[in-house]
This record gives structure tokens, sequence and C-alpha cells, in this order.
């Protein structure tokens, strides 16, 4: 399977997404669980924080099975925040996926294919590789394919005394960098100095044995005529399930990762997919990395998605799910019952409680001021103060967005430091919600009857 190069794929699809969020590092827990004022990007919010750290312990421990967990609160009060800084506190390879619930409603896909696909891209698998790496003192080293560097690692052949550690992909590469691609071809053989570290070309006068060839470009051998300084060493690439399952399904290919364009994936192609992981599994050769899924609005689910959702926690390979609302009790979508924030009984019979309490001032000033060193923006105090209120009255996440238009207004007068001026300008420029319907109430009393 190609799964090779798809963590960077994800990570570009990550940064695109998650931008907002890309100041949280953790939880900024300490090693009692107690939340540090600020640490890890992380500010206020602490009984949530706390809380949240509690429920990784119990993921460490494996002691969450079957179970959810709701973030209660009101809009921008950190939810997605915290899912995410329960991600990261997990490890930084742990996959975090986030769905509204109403895009359930708009995909073109059957809502519980969306819920699969959301499911299936917080679930990570950590596929381990052989590859072959010598120990010692590089003098001589013939690669059989150089013209592609990554070729090199499968079908790199040796003759070598090295004391560094290098895979053959590294030598390759190097041989690449120090000739030219072009002066670079199948059968050379080169010399490494020991002391410079300078390349050199020697000649093409290494053969390719029949041997070496019978053995095939996928062979996990490097030949090596002293015979004793092969090793072998382990790559470790990680991927998420949907990664996978959306470069084994035949209607989509890989480039649907890019475009997130996936259509339905057939049932078929992911029972193989999950036969071939648990196969991995038992030889050893990959991990499974449950990772987090946040899925916000939880109150626009229906009764069909709860089911699914029961069922899906149930899976022995279930990301932590974690949902989140800012409605009290409200009536389930679908349906004539009310219920604590529109979800059925059931399912909050299997939820772990957490509410988000309105930031404090002091709160909203350090958040600002932690997404303008993320964003690299220099403003004056005069202009932080006015976006904390901006934050305080209107919503945080409001403020937020016009950091980044204010440097931009600063940028055009060609200034250094964002001052109120810049910040005034957007701030009369992009409407927050209040202001606008306030707009369209007074424009609609004028005009329509
Ligand atoms: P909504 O209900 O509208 O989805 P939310 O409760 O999920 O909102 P977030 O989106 O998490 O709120 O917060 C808004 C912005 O503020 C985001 O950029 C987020 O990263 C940042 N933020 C929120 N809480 C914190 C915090 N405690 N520390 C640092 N940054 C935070």
């Amino acid at each position: 399977m190609a799964e090779i190069k798809l963590s960077e794929m994800r990570d570009l699809t990550r940064i695109e997404r998650i931008g907002a969020h890309s100041h949280i590092r953790g939880l900024g827990l300490d090693s009692a669980l107690e939340a540090r004022s600020s640490s890890e990007g992380m500010v206020g919010q602490t009984s949530a924080r706390k809380a949240a750290g509690v429920i990784v312990k119990m993921v460490q421990e494996g002691k969450i099975a079957g179970r959810a967990v709701l973030l209660a609160g009101q809009p921008g009060t950190g939810k997605t925040a915290i899912a995410m800084g329960m991600a990261k506190s997990l490890g930084q390879e742990t996959p975090f996926a986030m769905l509204a619930g109403s895009e359930l409603f708009s995909l073109e896909m059957s809502k519980t294919e969306a819920l699969m696909q959301a499911f299936r891209k917080s679930i990570g698998v950590r596929i381990k590789e052989e590859t072959e790496v010598i120990e010692g003192e590089v003098v001589e080293i013939q690669i059989d394919r150089p013209a592609v560097a990554g070729a090199a690692s499968k079908t790199g052949k040796l003759t070598l005394k090295t004391t560094e550690m290098e895979t053959v992909y590294d030598l390759g590469a190097k041989m690449i960098e120090a000739l030219g691609k072009e002066k670079v071809q199948s059968g050379d053989v080169i010399a490494i100095d020991k002391e410079s570290g300078k390349i050199t070309k020697l000649g093409r006068s290494f053969s390719r044995s029949r041997d070496y060839d019978a053995m095939g470009p996928q062979t996990k051998f490097v030949q090596c005529p002293d015979g004793e300084l092969q090793k072998r060493k382990e790559v470790v690439h990680c991927v998420t399930l949907h990664e996978i399952d959306v470069i084994n399904s035949r209607t989509q290919g890989f480039l649907a990762l890019f475009t997130g364009d996936t259509g339905e994936i057939r049932a078929e192609v992911r029972d193989q997919i999950d036969t071939k992981v648990a196969e991995w599994r038992e030889e050893g050769k990959a991990e499974i990395i449950p990772g987090v899924l946040f899925i916000d609005e939880v109150h626009m689910l229906d009764i069909e998605c709860f089911s699914f959702l029961n069922r899906a926690l149930e899976n022995d390979m279930a990301p932590i799910l974690v949902v989140a609302t800012n409605r009290g009790i409200t009536s389930i979508r679908g349906t004539n019952y009310r219920s604590p924030h529109g979800i059925p009984i059931d399912f909050l019979d299997r939820l772990l409680i957490i509410s988000t309490q309105p930031y404090t001032w002091d709160d909203i000033r350090k958040i600002l001021d932690i997404r303008c060193q993320e964003e690299d923006v220099e403003m004056s105090e005069e202009a932080k103060v006015f976006l904390t209120k901006v934050g305080e009255d209107i919503s945080l996440r409001y403020a937020i967005n016009l950091i980044t238009s204010s440097a931009l207004a600063c940028l055009k007068r060609k200034g250094t430091i964002v001052e109120l001026e810049d910040v005034k300008r957007v701030y009369e420029l992009f409407y927050d919600v209040k202001r606008s319907t306030q707009y369209l109430m007074e424009y609609q009393n004028q005009y329509m009857f």
C-alpha cells in the first residue's frame, strides 16, 4: 500500500483547517494535573482544563472505553481549543479531526458515511518499516538507481567501512547533492572522504551482480563485501485509517486527499483495510493510535447519528470522542422530544460533562497576546486594549480575526507596529454579527412593508 509521504500530506490539510488553534500545544497542566495560568498556549479556563487532563490520564490508562466527553459552554469559550489541547497532550502524533454537526447535513454523502470518515480521520496507524543502516566509516558507496534519491533507499548497494550511522537513502541523497543529478548514474561508485566528507566519483567499476538483481528492488538486504557492516533500522510512518481508505479506494485515488472530495468509500474497501491493519498489528508491524474526534454543535445531530456514535464507541480502535454544544434544554433533532443539550438519554449516559466559563478581561488579553506572537504581529498597547474590549463585548473569535486583518492594514500604510487606527479601521470595515444584523434590521424597517 502506498502509505509513504502521507504524513506530509496530512500536515498540509491540518495547517489549513486549524490555523486558528495553531498556538495550542497541550493543556498546560503541571504534573499534579493543575492548570498553569498560562502554558502551552493555553490561558485561563482552569477547571475545564484540569478535567480534560484527568480524561487524558484515563485514556492513557485505558479506562475510557465506550465513553465520550461533552464540552458545554458559550461560543468562543475555548471548547475546540481544549479538545485540541487533549490531542496534543496525548502526543504530537495523535490525530485530531473536527466536524461541525451542521456539516453532516451539507456534505454530498450520507450522514453516517461522513461520521465514519471523521472517525477514521481520527484513528492513526503507526507503521514500522525496516531499512538498512550502515555503521562505521564510509569509504565507498554504490547506488543502484541514484537518479531518484528515494529509490536508493530500496536498491542501494554498498561497500563500506563506517563509524557513523547513515542510511542508504542519506548517502544517495548526499551523492546527488554533491555531484548533481545528471552526473550520478546507475551503478556509480563514489568515495566519501572520512575527514572532510567530500564526495568524489570513482567510476563505474562495480558490476551489477546477478544475485543482487534477483533479489529485486524491494529487497531489505544491503550487499556488503565485508559482510559485517549491515544493520537494520526501523523507520516509522504515521497515517490515518481514512488516508489508507482513500488511497486504496479505486474510484477516488490519493489526490482526493488534497481536495477533500473523497465521496463515499465502499464498505469492502474498509473491511479489507481493517483486516490488513489487524494482520500488521499481529505481526508487530503496526500500532493503532486512537486520536481525538471533536464534533461541534452536537445538538444538530439526529437520532440516526447518535445511534451511529453509540455503536462506533464500542469499537476497540475508537478515538476519544469530544462533543460540544452551547445549548441547554432543546429538542432532539427530527423528534418532538426535548432533552438536555438536545442529546438522547442513552448517549447522555455515556458522557463525561465539562463546562467552559466565559473569559475574564485578563484571559482575553493574554489569549490575544499569544495570538499576536503566533501570527508574528507587533501591536501597540493602545490597540491591544481596544481589541481586548472587542473580545469582551463581541466575541473572542472576532477579536482574534481582527489581528490578521489589522496587520494587513498596517502593512498597507507601510507601518511595522499595528496601531489603534489600524484596528479601528478593520473594525469599521468588517462587521461583527451584532452590528450586521442591526444594520439589516434598520434597512428592513425602511424598505419592507
Ligand atoms: P464555538 O462554540 O464558537 O465553536 P469554541 O468554544 O470552540 O467556540 P474556540 O474556537 O476554541 O471556542 O476559541 C476561539 C479562539 O480562542 C480560538 O482561536 C482558540 O484557539 C482561542 N482560545 C480559546 N480558549 C483559549 C484558551 N483557554 N487559551 C488559549 N487560546 C484559547
